[in-house]
């Protein structure tokens, strides 16, 4: 059967070995004559697969005990709007590091429940340094996006808020790498880029945050509710649920945990932008090396012309979604964890073999 290797920033690559599992379970899964599309949400065998996943996560994330970790719908933007929803029902003051795309769309959204002010605003090839951030220590929270997925570029440590809870949108970086949760009042994932596929979002947050929702917080986007009822106040998603369950066993099973698979990515990672770095200036990347995603990586060509080419000469080769986000232009190679090392080697092969056919 023909697969490409797919880089698209999401919904992106799932394992091989992931999506055969699901074709089995398709028809019936766990031994219940039951296919995972239509198993319920309230059987024991979900409830059982449910509670174990939870547990993983815990001991794979080292999530400390006063965490309460929920499985929401909405999508990652969906939390843009529930986050001040959820937090700011005493306080409405919120600081918001707007690093790219995603951390000044969450301001943006967040601009209508709470009082958003901007710490700092990035360029577009570096994050200003913390020195000369405004923070408010009143603030209910400091809001930040680790990885920004559209612009390619990575916080390399975990911003100093002092006793502001710290809230995180790890959408597009959640399990590539070890993080310290005691670090953090919430952090999110929407699960289309390494949890999985689209429909669910992992939600952690720490407990003294629960009960500081806003009136207009809808019932089922409310965390307290959500977590007294453990994510089941109605039917959840049940398929990207049993999907981020199975990325996390293949994350344990095929990955021999965080540590290691993060040892590949940043391999995996290093071995591309050398090969842009090395072209001679026909592939750039103008991020500042300490800021520059481990993740996605945006490059452009020389022309609109050769970028166009390239595009379709990769199709042809068997790497397939490398254009860059429609606000950026550009060529983007996302790496996330499912993206084995024959295709970064495949791609750079490529690119090598593009660029010297091309540059005159
Ligand atoms: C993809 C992405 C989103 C958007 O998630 P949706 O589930 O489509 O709303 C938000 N934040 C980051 C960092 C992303 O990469």
């Amino acid at each position: 059967m023909f697969r490409v290797y797919n880089f698209a920033a999401g919904p992106a690559m799932l394992p091989e070995s992931v999506l055969r599992k699901v074709q089995q379970d398709l028809l019936s899964w766990q031994d219940t004559g039951t296919s995972i599309m239509e198993i319920g949400h309230r059987t024991a065998t979900f409830q059982d697969m449910l509670a174990k996943l939870e547990s993983k996560l815990r001991k794979l994330m080292n999530i400390p005990n006063n965490y309460k970790v929920l499985f929401s719908s909405g999508g990652g933007q969906g939390h843009f709007s529930f986050i001040p929803m959820n937090l700011c029902g005493k306080n409405k003051a919120v600081d918001y590091i707007v690093s790219g795309t995603w951390s000044e769309r969450a301001a943006k959204y967040a601009a209508r429940y709470a009082d958003v002010s901007i710490v700092t605003t990035a360029t577009l090839s570096s994050i200003p340094a913390p020195a000369t951030w405004k923070l408010n220590p009143d603030a209910a929270y400091v809001y930040y996006c680790p990885n920004e997925t559209i612009n390619g570029v990575q916080f390399a440590d975990i911003p100093e808020v002092g006793d502001v809870p710290l809230v995180a949108d790890f959408t597009s970086s959640i399990l590539s790498d070890e993080i310290d949760v005691s670090k953090f009042g919430l952090i999110f994932a929407s699960a289309q880029k390494n949890l999985g596929i689209a429909g669910i979002t992992l939600l952690i947050i720490r407990d003294d945050l629960l009960d500081q929702a806003q009136a207009c917080t809808p019932e089922i986007f409310n965390y307290k509710l959500q977590a007294e009822q453990n994510s089941l106040l109605n039917t959840i998603p049940t398929v990207p649920t049993y999907m981020m369950d199975l990325m996390v066993d293949w994350i344990i099973n095929e990955q021999g945990g965080i540590v290691n698979l993060a040892q590949n990515n940043r391999r995996k990672v290093a071995k591309l932008y050398a090969c842009i770095d090395n072209s001679n200036g026909f592939y750039t990347n103008t991020i500042e090396k300490q800021y520059r995603s481990l993740i996605n990586v945006p490059f452009t060509l020389p022309t609109e012309d050769l970028l166009k080419h390239f595009l379709v000469e990769a199709r042809q080769f068997g790497l397939a979604y490398l254009n860059g986000h429609k606000l950026v232009g550009g060529a983007r190679a996302s790496l996330y964890n499912a993206m084995p090392e024959e295709g970064v080697d495949k791609l750079i092969e490529f690119m090598q073999h593009f660029a010297k056919k091309y540059a005159e």
